[in-house]
């Protein structure tokens, strides 16, 4: 059965595209712990990140770097901070956290709720600089 995510890079289920290739998804989570945070997926479904292959993993981790650079230049932010939990989903991914201090990587922090339109112009604005 596939995973959520893998419906989400399909396109089955919406989501707040912010980068895509034909290997690789990235996607606004939708209970942010600041604006601009961004989940970076493989298309190809594996639980565990370090089960990926090393060259698809180094893969990942440059197009993550893509994205991070571009939500740099649209969230205002001292560092994009990355982090890797894959605890609720079963399925490989990133997030990328613009940071203002330290504080905004503690994951136990309540969750942020923007409203729709802002998400999809956070979205399109970290897509216009991928
Ligand atoms: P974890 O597996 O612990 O790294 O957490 C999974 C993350 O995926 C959480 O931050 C969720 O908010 C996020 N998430 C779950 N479902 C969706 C979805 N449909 N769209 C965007 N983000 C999601």
């Amino acid at each position: 059965m596939a995973t959520i995510f893998s419906k989400i890079a399909a396109g089955e289920i919406p989501s707040y595209c912010c980068a895509a290739d034909e290997e690789f998804y990235a996607f606004l989570d939708i209970n942010p712990m600041a604006k601009g945070h961004t989940l970076v997926i493989p298309r190809r479904e594996v639980d565990y990140i370090f089960d990926l292959e090393d060259d698809e993993l180094a893969r990942l981790h440059v197009f993550a770097a893509r994205v991070a650079r571009a939500i740099k230049k649209v969230i205002p932010c001292v560092k994009v901070g990355e982090a890797v939990l894959g605890l609720e989903v079963p399925h490989a991914h990133i997030h990328l956290i613009p940071m203002q201090s330290e504080r905004d990587m503690l994951f136990s922090n309540p969750k942020l709720k923007f409203p729709e339109e802002e998400m999809q112009a956070v979205a399109d604005a970290i897509r216009s600089n991928f």
